[in-house]
């Protein structure tokens, strides 16, 4: 039997850009339907992510979210069991020839190529001069803070539909919006698209031009300390080997997990680790240290995906009312979310932006999907 839900607000996805944003709509006092086609939440990108805070990492609309969100970060406006940051440097090792062009954020470090391998002694000598510090990065509890999300969404009142697949939408002449998913039907005046690789194909269901979304594959490969002797990788910081070559980190007790930067276009889809990537993986980990791995614990891949110029795309669709997208964060969705999570529902709700958003200086209106509907 098919049952139907009335909500002021239906946001599409429950990753970590979906359930942000229905968590401070929440708090606006707006009564909010989550709709998640698969079983569980956060199980595509969300659940996939390095889970770095970079503050001075990506485009300028992400870096000024990040300065925005990070005190939610510290110390989240929801009720939280956890902590949500830990501590975490990053160690960017440098050749000679890259030495001058490297982007360096403002309180960053040098090391020598002694004080790298003090930090991370199984590294190849003679390949680098040195590296970069810095240390105003934070490592993120990715499921602590998709779960404080939800509590605050699910605590005033919003709903949560999980198996719940969108594969229709129609809107009434009055503008109100009819969504079918799966045996439910909802109704409501406002549709949030956050469906991260299907954003477009969300937008096509509701009969709206796509605005041109890429998703690009990136792969991690696990590996575990026990199979080499005298290694720890627990101290580690998060190392990057540039340009765009190779990052490894910490990860669970005694793992180290790596990736090879890629970059792959791919359809949206439950992306699987492709065997050659990970090949590269080993290879380029064995190049630049003196490990040779015996054995791959687990691996993984997830759809990082971006608009045509690399900047999300938030705010109100032109072509039809009460339509309204956040897709778009590419590799930064996790640290912005609290500040894109926020600016989202304060468009959606009318309620006022705090200062923060006009005292960073960004202009936030050039990341509506209007600016994919100039030509
Ligand atoms: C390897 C890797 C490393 C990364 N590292 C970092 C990092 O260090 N720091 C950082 O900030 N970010 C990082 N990111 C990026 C970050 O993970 C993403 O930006 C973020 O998770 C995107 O969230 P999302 O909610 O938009 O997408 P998703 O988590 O993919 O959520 C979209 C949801 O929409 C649902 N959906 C789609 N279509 C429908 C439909 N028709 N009906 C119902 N539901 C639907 C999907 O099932 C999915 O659950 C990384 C990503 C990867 C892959």
């Amino acid at each position: 039997m098919v049952s139907s839900h009335s909500f002021d607000a239906i946001v599409i996805g429950g990753g970590i850009a979906g359930v942000s944003v229905a968590a401070f709509l929440a708090e606006d006092g707006v009564n909010v339907g989550l709709l998640e086609r698969e079983d569980s939440l956060a199980y595509h990108t969300s659940g996939r992510s390095a889970a770095l805070l970079t503050p001075y990492y990506g485009p300028d609309a992400m870096r000024a979210f990040a300065r925005i969100g990070t005190p939610f970060l510290e110390s989240p406006a929801f009720a939280c069991n956890a902590p949500i940051l830990s501590d975490r440097n990053t160690l960017t090792l440098v050749e000679e020839d890259l030495a001058i062009a490297i982007d360096r954020p403002p309180k960053s470090v040098w090391l020598s190529e002694r004080e790298c391998l003090e930090r991370v002694p199984f590294l190849r000598r003679g390949r680098y001069i040195g590296g970069i510090v810095d240390t105003e990065v934070a490592s993120i509890d990715v499921h602590e803070l998709h779960s404080v999300f939800v509590k605050a969404l699910t605590s005033r009142g919003g709903k949560v539909f999980r198996n719940a697949p969108v594969t229709q939408m129609t809107q009434a002449p009055s503008g109100s919006w009819q969504v079918s998913a799966g045996t439910e039907t909802f109704q409501s005046r406002t549709v949030i698209n956050a469906a991260g690789a299907w954003g477009d194909e969300v937008a096509k269901i509701a009969g709206i031009s796509p605005v041109g979304l890429v998703p690009k594959r990136r792969t991690v490969v696990v590996i575990d300390a026990s199979q080499f002797s005298d290694t720890k990788f627990d101290d580690l910081p998060f190392v990057i080997v540039e340009p765009d070559y190779l990052y490894f980190q910490p990860f669970g007790i005694g793992q180290l997990m790596m990736s090879p930067i890629d970059q792959t276009p791919s359809l949206p889809c439950d992306a699987q680790p492709d065997e050659l990537d990970m090949a590269i993986t080993v290879a380029r980990f064995e190049e630049v240290s003196t490990l040779k791995v015996a054995r791959i614990d687990h691996s993984w891949a997830g759809l990082r995906t971006f608009s045509p110029d690399g900047n999300p795309v938030i705010g109100w669709e032109p072509q039809k009312a009460g339509f309204f997208w956040i897709v778009g964060q590419g590799g930064y969705g996790m640290f912005s979310s609290p500040a894109i999570g926020r600016y989202a529902a304060s468009l959606v709700a009318g309620s006022d932006l705090p200062p923060a958003y006009e005292s960073s200086g960004f202009q936030f209106n050039t990341l509506s999907p209007e600016r994919f509907r100039l030509c």
